[in-house]
Order: structure tokens, then sequence, then C-alpha cells
């Protein structure tokens, strides 16, 4: 599988992000389903809805949380607060109030950051009962001693969780499994960069005959990882691969944080990767924070499952912040996003492992048309190179991968010579052999 023809998904990626803005999500509730419908345009999906009270692995589907309006009026009536200006100006899961109150009350409901006085933070109370809003620090400096009037219009009450899961058939029963969350309200990079990738690598594997199945997974932060991993347990070990994917639009570098175990396919073959990636990049070893390779990562799953970001979690200022927005992320990273999570899914693909047809001396490469007699082709040296590589490695024992990794040449050159090796019969599939 080459994945070259009908893969131009680059010019929708940012409007998928721009459609799914300004809707309002959260761990569940309407704007979720809404994110999942505008989702399915572009790609099927199979939409669950888990019962509120559902015991998932220790924990329980908590009650399902949606919002008409909320708003802060000052004694004369003006809104000071207005959820329908951001609608990160709401803790997000807070409880319905309406109620008067003074300015020490609404103080200690009110979250702001004073080393960004512009921007609003974003602040969750999921399953602590609890209202709030999220304000700019300088607007809060302005708040003087006054009778506030506070109205969320929500309501927290026995409904579903919903998510969204998306499964192409491939040869194989094992899966490449992609993960994203879907649970924030107006904030970009983290994670509708992430939702807008995973949709289009979808769109494109659909049109593909695949070796490997696939399996794409939206899903509300945390709890989502864990109701889906309470419900699919019996089927786990098909996963062969995972990503979790989140961070995609900003301008930084690739940060591959490494699964539990820290040797799976996936860790090598995304390491391999960014060892010819002219893409900067960081890896980072295993830690039990970030997002949901937490829970496919714990220590009763412990599966194949890695996560690739740009920024990392927490570790920038726009992080949770009104300043996440559209003009924070932009096209050409995500592009590049894109395209090497797909390279990286070439990869798995086409890691096979071959035996040498005619291991006994060196086959005679010109007879066959391998051999260029006349040079100046840029990549003629790697080409040759790659032949030798797979040919003498080419024992049952090393996957392409391997022979990448011991050759010091990247993926594409050896998959490259592997295709022509086989196109002449100098190389045989271990599984066709078995
Ligand atoms: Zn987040």
């Amino acid at each position: 599988m080459n994945l070259t023809e009908h893969t131009d998904q680059s010019n929708t990626l940012m409007s998928l992000v721009e459609e799914l803005y300004p809707l309002n999500r959260s761990i569940t509730g309407d704007g979720v389903r809404q994110t999942l419908k505008i989702i399915e345009k572009r790609l099927p999906l199979t939409i669950h809805e888990v019962a509120t009270g559902t015991k998932v692995l220790d924990w329980e589907v908590p009650n399902e949380w949606n919002i008409r309006d909320a708003w802060v009026k000052n004694s004369k009536g003006e809104k000071i607060i207005d959820f329908k200006e951001s609608n990160l100006h709401v803790l997000n899961y807070s409880t319905p109030i309406h109620k008067k109150v003074n300015l020490s009350e609404l103080t200690a409901h009110v979250f702001t950051l004073p080393e960004h006085p512009t921007w609003i933070p974003y602040r969750t109370s999921y399953y602590n009962e609890n209202w709030g809003f999220c304000m700019r620090h300088a607007d809060f400096l302005e708040l003087k001693e006054d009778e506030y009037e506070v109205f969320i219009d929500a309501d927290l009450a026995a409904g579903h969780l919903t998510y969204g899961e998306f499964y192409h058939q491939g040869e194989l029963t094992e899966e490449f499994l992609l993960v994203t969350h879907i649970c924030h309200p107006s904030l970009a990079n983290d994670n509708l960069t992430g939702i807008s990738v995973a949709a289009h690598l979808g769109a494109m594997l659909q049109t593909q005959q695949t070796r490997y199945s696939y399996r794409i997974l939206f899903l509300p932060v945390t709890i989502g990882a864990i109701t889906w991993l309470s419900i699919n347990e019996a089927k786990l070990n098909r996963i062969k691969f995972g990503l979790v994917l989140s961070l995609l639009g900003d301008n930084g570098p690739f940060h591959y944080k490494k699964s539990r175990r820290g040797d799976t396919l996936i860790d090598t073959i995304v390491e391999t990767y960014f060892e010819h990636s002219s893409a900067a990049s960081e890896l980072l070893p295993f830690s039990p924070y970030g997002y949901d390779e937490r829970q496919f990562c714990s220590p009763g799953f412990n599966l194949p499952v890695g996560r690739l970001t740009r920024a990392v979690h927490g570790e920038f200022p726009e992080y949770h912040t009104s300043a996440d927005n559209l003009t924070f992320i932009n096209q050409t990273k995500l592009n590049e996003s894109f395209e090497v999570i797909k390279e990286l899914i070439v990869m798995a693909e086409n890691d096979k492992t071959y035996y040498n047809t005619n291991p006994k001396g060196e086959p005679q490469l010109g007879r066959r048309g391998l051999f260029k007699t006349i040079g100046g082709q840029r990549n003629t040296k790697n080409f040759q190179m790659a032949l030798l590589w797979v040919l003498n490695l080419s024992d049952g024992e090393n996957s392409l991968i391997d022979i990448s990794k011991k050759s010091g040449l990247d993926f594409s050159s050896i998959n490259e010579a592997t295709q022509s090796l086989l196109a002449v019969n100098l190389l045989q599939e271990v599984e066709l052999i078995n």
C-alpha cells in the first residue's frame, strides 16, 4: 500500500476545525453529538450511547450535562460575563444556578489567569458538583462591590455518554488504533486538530485496501477511554499498534511519547521514521500523565499505544485558554501532521519479513535490470545500497523496519528496493511460505 492516490485531504483539514470550533462540548451532551454528526459528513461512524450510571472499570458514567445559556449581571442589569460571547466563560459541567451574590461569593466561583490577563481560562468540574465562571483577569480587576445576579441555565441529569467509532476492515483482524478526544469546547489545538487529522485519516483509509484493520475512536477524555476499554476488554488483543492523537496544528516540533512498554512496534516505527525525517521531533519516555494513553497503557492493559502531538500537553502558555484559538494553529502544520501519520501507517502496512530466494552469493542484479550502470539519479546510491541490505538481511528474521534500522537507510528506500526485488522474484514473504 502506498496511499499516494486519492489521499489529498489537505484542503479540508482546517475547514473541519473551523466548523467544529464554535460548538460547546463537554464529556457528555449535545455538543458531543453535534460534533460527531459533523465528523460523519466525512466519515461513517458508529455512535454509541452509554447510559448514566453504567459501571465502567472503576468508574461510573456520569450525569449528562447540557447548557443553554449563562451570564452574570451587575446591579444595573449589565452582563459582565456572557456564555454567548465565549463558551469558555462557564466552568464546564457547572450545576444550574440562579441567585444573587455579593462580590466575595462571586469571586469564590470565578477563575482567571493573572499571568495572561486578556485570556479566558478553560476549567472543568466533572466529578465534583460546583458552579463557576471563567473570565479575563483584566475584567475581573474592574469588578466592584455590588449585588450580582448569576444565572446558569443547564441540566445535569441522567442521560448518556456519547462516543463515535470508525472501523475499516483490512485483510487481517489485527488493528491499528487511533484515539482522539472530543470533549473540549472552543479550543483549537487541543483538540480540534486531533479530531480533524483523525477524521481525514479515516476518510483516506476507507478508500484503500489495507493489510491491517483500522479503528478510530472519538472519545470524551478519560471517561470515554475507560468506557470503551470496559466494553471492549475481550477484543483488546487485536490491537497491534496504537496512537493517541492531539495538538497537531501548532508550530512546534513533533513529540512522540512512547508506550509504557517502550519497545513495541509502534515505538520502533515512529522512532525509525523520525530518524530520517526532515520534521523536527523529540522522543519522550512514557509517563502516567497526559491524554488517554494513560488508560490504554494502564498496567492491566499495557497496550502498544503511544502518543503523537506537536506541542506537549500542559507545556505551552496557550494550553487550556482562549488563546488556543484558530489563529494559534495553521493549515501547513496540520497538513504536515496528516502526512507524517500517513507515512507511519505506510510503514506499519509494509513492515513485512522476507526470504532472499537466492541467498548463496549475491544474485546478479544487472541481468535483472536492477544494477544501474549509468548513475546520476539523486537516489541511485541509496537505492543500490538498499537492494544490498534487503537481500543480505532478508533471512526470515529481519523485518523491513529492522533492515532500515540496521542499515541506517530510510524506510521508503528500503521499501522501494523491496518492491523492485519482489518484482524479479528475489524475495518471498515469510507469511506466504508458512
Ligand atoms: Zn485538554
